[in-house]
């Protein structure tokens, strides 16, 4: 007899586990998606510790079905695809449907959902990737994840953690680049008891902006506008006076997706030209949206990184987008925009 067998489920979770949740951002990434993908209006961020002791992340959106609640579970289980061609048309954040059995795999996780106001809702608690619980409750349309005890069955992976500062600092970043890809949802992040954002939700990026990077910064930035039959962009830049040491300054999001993205990056800095002093970034906010079929986000487990069909064209249509911005503030020549 061979000696050659498929791992069982919960085996197979935990490794995937170690790819998709590496630390407690990535946790509040992927649940962010989620609220995002169920298109909520509302999404209230609560973390301890870091997010290492307890993340709950709470949507309006529309819900998961009652008996898809196990489903939703399961290794591979997604409502976002369901054929091969899907891959190539993708216009929700997540459609791997690995991201719930990873978490659940390596924490306690609890979630609350109900599709209808008044309805029942159904709760589930998961450890470790076995149920401990499963019935009926009230709560209002939405779903409500509650993630603890972090890697508690994975010592090794807990071990590694950094300090609960650290853990917080990637945090924020999640939920800043997740509130400035979706203005038109309101935001609102807490840790150990305090707001450390709060967003309007009214569509408004600049107050996004405002309430992330401070009223004078977002005051100083103007706007970026500008669409090709492939291409639309629209967004914020700082002028070279508002500049930073990091290039986390520039937030780029591709079809409401933050990515990292030279081909966006590139020729963003190459229209400032001689204007930034070396080494240093603007403050921007980069919306792209294209046809998805011309984005390949199917790359990175993490889905940070995308490729494009079409770069080249895009760097053009990126460069002159944002020369034109900054020619209108006089800051380079009008001539040397060719738009
Ligand atoms: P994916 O997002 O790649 O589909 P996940 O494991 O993150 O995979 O989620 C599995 C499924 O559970 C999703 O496809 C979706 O149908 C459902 N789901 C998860 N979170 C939410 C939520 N906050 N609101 C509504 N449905 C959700
Ligand atoms: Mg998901």
């Amino acid at each position: 007899m061979g000696i050659i067998r498929p791992l069982d489920e919960h085996l197979a979770n935990q490794i995937a586990a170690g790819e998709v949740v590496e630390r407690p951002a990535s946790v509040l990434k992927e649940l962010i998606e989620n609220a995002v993908d169920a298109g909520s209006s509302r999404i209230d961020v609560v973390a301890e510790e870091g997010g290492l002791s307890l993340l709950r992340i709470t949507d309006d959106g529309a819900g998961i079905q009652s008996d898809d609640m196990l489903i939703a579970f399961q290794r591979h289980a997604t409502s976002k695809i369901a054929a091969a061609k899907d891959l190539f048309q993708i216009s929700t954040l997540g459609f791997r449907g690995e991201a719930l059995p990873s978490i659940a795999a390596v924490a306690k996780i609890r979630c609350v959902s109900a599709t209808d106001n008044g309805g029942l809702a159904r709760i589930v608690e998961i450890e470790g990737g076995a149920i401990r619980k499963d019935g009926e409750t009230n709560a209002p349309k939405g779903t409500e994840m509650t993630v603890r005890d972090l890697f508690f069955n994975t010592p090794a992976r807990l071990k590694y953690m950094k300090t609960v500062q650290t853990e917080l600092g990637h945090l924020s970043d999640v939920v800043y680049r997740q509130a400035l890809a979706h203005p038109d949802i309101a935001f609102t992040f807490q840790h150990n008891g305090s707001t450390l954002l709060r967003t309007p939700g009214n569509g408004d990026l600049r107050q996004v902006v405002a309430a992330i990077y401070g009223s004078s910064a977002a005051k100083s930035m103007v706007e970026i506008q500008g669409s090709d039959p492939d291409y639309s962009i629209a967004g914020l830049t700082a002028l070279p006076v508002e500049t930073r040491a990091n290039r986390n300054a520039v937030t780029v999001l591709v079809n409401g997706r933050y990515v990292r993205s030279q081909a966006v990056m590139q020729p963003l800095l190459q229209a400032y030209h001689t204007l930034l002093p070396v080494h240093r970034f603007p403050l921007s906010v980069v919306h792209l949206r294209m046809h998805p079929s011309l984005l390949d986000v199917n790359v990175h487990p993490a889905k940070l990184e995308v490729r494009f069909s079409k770069e080249a064209e895009l760097r053009t249509f990126v460069e002159e987008t944002v020369k034109r911005a900054l020619s209108a503030q006089a800051y380079i020549p009008s001539g040397s925009s060719t738009t």
